[in-house]
């Protein structure tokens, strides 16, 4: 294991330089890598795993089979609901040969998610999202402001000088902390800021109340939560710079990134990505849904995974002026939910949906503020929900929220829906909305 973080360095590095040569590859060049790829991850999860075999076997599908990217519209989609029931099932019997990282996720629906990326798998995403932010004007040494859920327990930011990183814990997010923080920025000056959206807004929003600039920075880079045009305004005209949003899973199935002309583009060098309509067909015009293929990690292949986000293409053929062969779309539909305002006056935004990822027998959930100091937590369960979930859940969720705000847990059959039919991790019934 201490052999495998030792090397770690040195695979990102090279799969950066990677993925820094192909992006200008050619589209034939492209198609050829993925073809390569797919047969690859195909041919192992049929022999290896054991969810594969039984389904190839099922379908009378074999490996062979599979010669062209249209091919494999013959293997069945992979949703969350069988990761989450055939987790075993999944893993590669010789899944320890390539690294075993066990993660979770909750995705934009609440739904908690266990699964392992492997080694190589880690590296890859590691390597390609520093491209993305390359492609920001961001070079590794650059200083930055990182907005995220860091859980420091003495602190509100903390500046990292190796990776020349001010941390801000977005746990801690509240107008005095941010005043504080703005403070900090002024002094560090970072040419470069990352976060959720609306943590990066809350900054805007009180650096203006209490009429206080901040230092420039180059660019901003967003991610974890749908970047409405309001919010990319707001962003953009305060900081007077690009902001550069980008959308990736802790699942690795799919990587979108936006590129120096505004596209954004889905990056079919990390994941095969399809996008396709509710009967599971590809389309030319409109909304669908996003599923993934993670070319690299073969501990737990996901194949043709459903990620549960939507996202809007007007011209699958278009090409951007940047060069780049991968494929264009217009709009990413991901995670859009209210914010949690606790009593001690902080604001919790997008950072709340990893709150719960580790109860057991918890489906999906949804957390419902009534009052300043009562928060409903929804919660649809299987058989497997206890008592003892009900104690991480509520540890999960005081991590966050604090002592201070009453919490009612209540089983439904279905989660609270809005009238435009979605089902959000966040309701705000005290006037705290999406913006
Ligand atoms: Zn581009």
């Amino acid at each position: 294991m201490e052999k495998s973080i030792w090397q770690l360095p040195f695979k990102v590095i090279r799969k950066y330089q990677f993925f820094r040569r192909s992006q200008y590859w050619s589209k034939d060049r492209l198609h050829d890598f993925q073809i390569k790829s797919l047969k690859k991850l195909i041919r192992h999860s049929y022999t290896n795993v054991p969810y594969y075999t039984e389904l190839f076997n099922k379908i009378d599908l074999r490996p062979e089979d599979i010669t062209e990217l249209t091919d494999l519209k013959k293997i069945p989609i992979l949703d969350k609901e069988i990761v989450r029931t055939r987790t075993k099932d999944l893993i590669a019997v010789n899944a320890r040969h390539y690294g075993m990282n066990w993660d979770s996720t909750s995705g934009s629906t609440g739904k908690p998610l266990h699964f392992i990326t492997d080694n190589s798998t880690q590296s890859a995403k590691i390597a390609a999202l520093l491209r993305s932010y390359n492609w920001a004007g961001y070079r590794i040494g650059s200083r930055m402001l990182s907005m995220q859920s860091y859980y420091f327990s003495d602190r509100n930011y903390k500046y990292n000088r190796f990776y020349n990183v001010l941390r801000f814990d977005s746990n801690r997010l509240s107008k005095n902390t941010i005043l504080d923080l703005i403070a900090e920025i002024n002094h560090r000056k970072p040419k470069f800021i990352m976060g959720f959206p609306f943590d990066i807004v809350m900054l805007v929003r009180y650096a203006e109340e209490a009429k206080k600039s901040i230092s420039s920075v180059r660019a901003i880079i967003t991610y974890g939560e749908t970047l409405s045009k309001s919010r990319r305004t707001i962003l953009e005209t305060f900081f007077n710079c690009k902001v550069f949003n980008f959308f990736s899973l802790h699942e690795c199935a799919a990587l979108i990134s936006e590129c120096e002309e505004g596209n954004l583009h889905l990056i079919d060098v990390f994941a095969y990505h399809e996008v396709l309509d509710t009967r599971q067909k590809p389309f030319k015009d409109g909304i669908g849904k996003l599923y993934g293929t993670s070319y690299y990690n073969l501990a737990m292949p996901f194949i043709r995974y459903n990620i549960g986000d939507n996202v809007k293409i007007s011209d699958p053929g278009k090409t951007c002026p940047c060069g780049r062969p991968y494929p264009v779309i217009d709009e990413i539909i991901g995670k859009q939910c209210d914010f949690i305002e606790t009593p001690d006056g902080r604001l919790l935004g997008a950072v709340m949906s990893h709150s719960i990822d580790n109860a057991e027998g918890v489906v999906c959930s949804q957390c419902i503020q009534n009052s300043i100091d009562q928060i409903r937590v929804n919660l649809v369960t299987d058989p497997d929900f206890g008592q003892n979930s009900l104690i991480d859940l509520e540890k999960g969720l005081r991590k966050r929220l604090g002592d201070r705000i009453k919490l009612d847990f209540k089983q439904v059959s279905q989660l609270e829906k809005l009238p435009n039919g979605k089902t959000p991790f966040i309701i705000s019934n005290i006037g705290n909305k999406y913006i």
